[in-house]
């Protein structure tokens, strides 16, 4: 008998966003035959962007974690290291009653002198470490299901109980906001610990923050390169074939309407849209996982500035009792080859969750309209310097109380699964953290499951 090489086994990677691109480039090189289908006419998902006059203008929250290891060993492996090592470095900032403090959240010295806990609060980040060293086995961004078990109290309750509620307002939630959002208070406490330790709060040597010299897009594009995709191609429905593996039906922009058989099938869609062309293959356990995945809007306003803005790249966080419509904002001076040209600037401002909500159904100029008004009262004078506007709209998962407990229990419904021959894999934000890292983490572990299963057949 002729034994089945890696590359007769045809993979169907469903999505070219960053989690399936990852997967794809993954399979890929370890030589199965993948191919991807992807709706839109460009890869990248929600990484998407568009150049306007020189600038990028991001959809996106552009800052990265200095330890966002996956995405830059990713970026190594296409050839684009010098897009993520090192990253561009960014300032932190807090903007209280229209004036602008540096601020050092990542290690516990820098924590205790920012301005709005009260003193007790201070003196409780001591208990910091301790409590760290009690959770950090647990805690695992590319298995967050690990952590399960401390998923019942949320990060109000934890931060309140520990360090008190100064510290929430002022330290950890404008930590983890880029990632998170603002409103994180129902967040379980599991998603602040995971974000805690995988960018190294209170570490020695933190991750830190900083922007890609280039688009992150750069990277998608970069990875697409090297594979088979069929753009501008969206998945119908999924259904298991009687022989084993797995029809995949498509249809193309004219309308047509294509079968294909795959030996196994990595989904990364959107929760709603996995979970709609598989139907006819989830069990009810899946189902109501899926059924119970939340997402929360998110505004993102990218603004191309005239006239340079001199120092580092800073991002400016605006605490919530400020009553901006604004949680925080990237200042990125030009430079030479980068995301915005020489001698101008830009902007990316993220309006605040509460706003993205109330605002959910407006239209989007009237959105980007009500961002620069905002923007004008924290930062007089800069409507004169506005060039062009991108609106950045769009939604992802929220991990709320109860979110990773659901998640153990998909996992485990997945390895009962793929015991039992299916090779259905799933990736995705809603599985890892609302997060390019995360997306990219999730695209990884579904091909490496795939691999261990394949390989044992
Ligand atoms: C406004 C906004 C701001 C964000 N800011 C940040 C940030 O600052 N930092 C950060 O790290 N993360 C941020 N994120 C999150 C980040 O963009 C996502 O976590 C990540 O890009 C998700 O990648 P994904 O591959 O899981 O999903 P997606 O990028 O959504 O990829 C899914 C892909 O599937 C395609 N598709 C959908 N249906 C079909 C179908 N039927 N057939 C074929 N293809 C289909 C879609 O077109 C898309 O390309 C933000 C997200 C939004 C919306």
């Amino acid at each position: 008998m002729t034994p089945v090489r890696d590359s007769d086994r045809r993979v169907a990677v469903l999505g070219a966003g960053l989690a399936g691109l990852r997967a794809a480039t993954e399979l890929n090189r370890l030589g199965y035959a993948v191919r991807v289908y992807e709706a839109r006419t460009e890869v990248g998902g929600r990484a998407r962007g568009e150049w306007c006059a020189g600038h990028w203008m991001d959809s996106a929250w552009p800052v990265l974690g200095g330890r966002d290891i996956v995405l830059a060993g990713w970026a190594r492996d296409v050839g684009l290291s010098d897009l993520l090592s090192p990253l561009r470095p960014v300032q932190t900032m807090l903007l209280r009653r229209g004036e602008t403090t540096s601020v050092e959240g990542l290690n516990l010295r820098g924590a205790a002198r920012i301005p709005g806990p009260r003193f007790w609060e201070r003196a409780k980040l001591l208990r910091w470490g301790r409590l760290m060293g009690r959770y950090a086995s647990r805690l695992d961004a590319s298995c967050p299901e690990r952590a399960a078990d401390l998923d019942y109290r949320s990060i109000r309750d934890h931060v309140s109980l520990y360090f008190g509620r100064g510290a929430l307002e002022f330290w950890l939630a404008p930590e983890i906001q880029g990632v998170y959002g603002d409103s994180v208070e129902d967040l379980s406490r599991v998603a602040m610990l995971i974000h805690a330790k995988s960018i190294g709060i209170g570490e020695r040597r933190p991750g830190l923050p900083g922007l890609p010299r280039r688009p992150l897009l750069e990277l998608a594009q970069s990875a697409a390169e090297g594979l088979e995709i069929r753009r501008g191609t969206a998945v119908a429905r999924v259904d298991e074939l009687p022989a084993g593996g797995f029809n995949v039906e498509t249809i193309d922009a004219d309308g047509i309407r294509d079968p294909e058989p795959f030996e196994a099938v990595v989904v990364a869609l959107g929760p709603g849209e996995a979970s709609r062309v598989t139907s006819s293959l989830l069990t009810p356990a899946e189902r109501d996982f899926f059924r119970d995945v939340r997402e929360q809007p998110v505004v993102n306003l990218s603004i191309a500035l005239e006239g340079v803005h001199a120092g580092l790249p800073q991002e400016i966080r605006i605490p919530q009792r400020e009553g901006s419509a604004i949680s925080s904002i990237v200042i990125e001076p030009g430079q030479p080859g980068g995301r915005a040209p020489e001698g101008k600037s830009q902007l990316v401002v993220r309006a605040r969750d509460a706003f993205a909500d109330r605002w959910r159904d407006i239209a989007g100029d009237v959105l980007s309209k009500n961002v620069l008004s905002s923007l004008e009262l924290a930062m007089p004078g800069i409507g004169e310097r506005v060039l062009t506007t991108h609106l950045g709209r769009g939604s992802q998962p929220f991990f709320e109380v109860g979110s990773y407990r659901r998640l153990a229990n998909f996992q485990r419904v997945q390895l009962d699964r793929r015991d039992l021959g299916r090779k259905l894999y799933w990736a995705g934000d809603y599985l890892s953290g609302p997060s390019f890292e995360s997306a990219a983490r999730s695209g990884l572990r579904a091909a490496q499951a795939l691999v261990t299963d394949l390989a044992d057949v």
